[in-house]
């Protein structure tokens, strides 16, 4: 009777979805993102995820945001966990929807190790970073034989900015991206510039990557900060150092009177 009782139990514990929802555009999702969502019973997802895409979901699913919102801040990540346990052991499945891919930047990692530790099933459905789909949106190169062979990815808004070391991930050969870096350019142009990178390394800025309302603005690492300001750039937004960014308008490179051009890609 124990061991039934046991196994009745086992039986009615649901599984962790952490699925990355790509940057935006449904059409960017994995076909097994699509197949979970169409299928979804309980849908928790953050801001970055398109409209579109939740309503790929069943019309009776729930939905539960853990957005950041204006009035309330970002349900604390711990929170968060645990609300996927919790809903997982009352024995549905739960797909847990996060902006680009769940292991970067997404604290699917933390999400992913609280579950294990609760004894809930996790599976992790890849998505489409932010970088890589900006890269494609923008036609930017992360790699190229002729400009870089090295590509990072770094969050520009960690607590420490100034404590980081970022020696190395940007100048010839490379190619730095960084996430969450709108409110911090001034600070990381400034950071760079000390660590010795040169001041007309050219820049993009990729707003709303791989959305309708995608633009692009390029210009040289000094003027970054104004960049931000005079296009009035807002989050979601990747800022993209290295040559690659400059390989279909090399003049760019060379000429700080074209640091403010814009090229506004509808
Ligand atoms: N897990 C996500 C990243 C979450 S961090 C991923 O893999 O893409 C949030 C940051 O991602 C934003 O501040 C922004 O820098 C970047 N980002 C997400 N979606 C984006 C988009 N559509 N266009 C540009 N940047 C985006």
């Amino acid at each position: 009777m124990r061991r039934a009782a046991h196994f009745a139990f086992m039986e009615k514990t649901g599984t962790i979805y952490l699925v990355g929802a790509g940057p935006g555009d449904p059409d960017l999702l994995t076909l097994r993102a699509a197949r979970l969502l169409e299928a979804a019973e309980l849908v928790v997802h953050d801001g970055l995820v398109s409209r579109e895409i939740l309503a790929m979901a069943p019309a009776t699913a729930e939905f539960i945001s853990v957005a950041k919102q204006r009035a309330r801040h970002t349900l604390p990540q711990d929170d968060i966990n645990a609300l996927l346990i919790r809903e997982a052991k009352k024995g549905r499945d739960v797909i847990r929807l996060k902006g680009g891919d769940p292991l970067v930047f997404g604290r699917g990692g933390e999400e992913a190790e609280d579950a294990r530790a609760a004894g809930v099933p996790v599976v992790i459905v890849p998505g489409i970073s932010a970088a890589n789909g900006a890269a494609a949106a923008a036609q930017i190169a992360l790699t190229h034989r002729d400009a870089s062979s090295i590509v990072s990815f770094v969050a520009g808004q960690c607590k420490g900015l100034s404590d980081q070391d970022w020696s190395g991930l940007a100048g010839k050969g490379r190619t730095l991206v960084i996430y969450m870096g709108v409110k911090t350019a001034p600070q990381i142009a400034e950071k760079l510039m000390a660590d010795g990178l040169a001041p007309d390394v050219p820049v993009a800025v990729i707003e709303n990557a791989a959305r309708p309302e995608m633009r692009v603005v390029r210009g040289l690492l000094a003027g970054l900060p104004q960049l931000v300001t005079a296009h009035k750039i807002k989050s979601p937004a990747l800022i993209v150092i290295g040559d690659v960014t400059a390989r279909d308008d090399r003049s760019i490179a060379n000429t700080a009177a074209k640091a403010q051009e814009t090229q506004a890609v509808t």
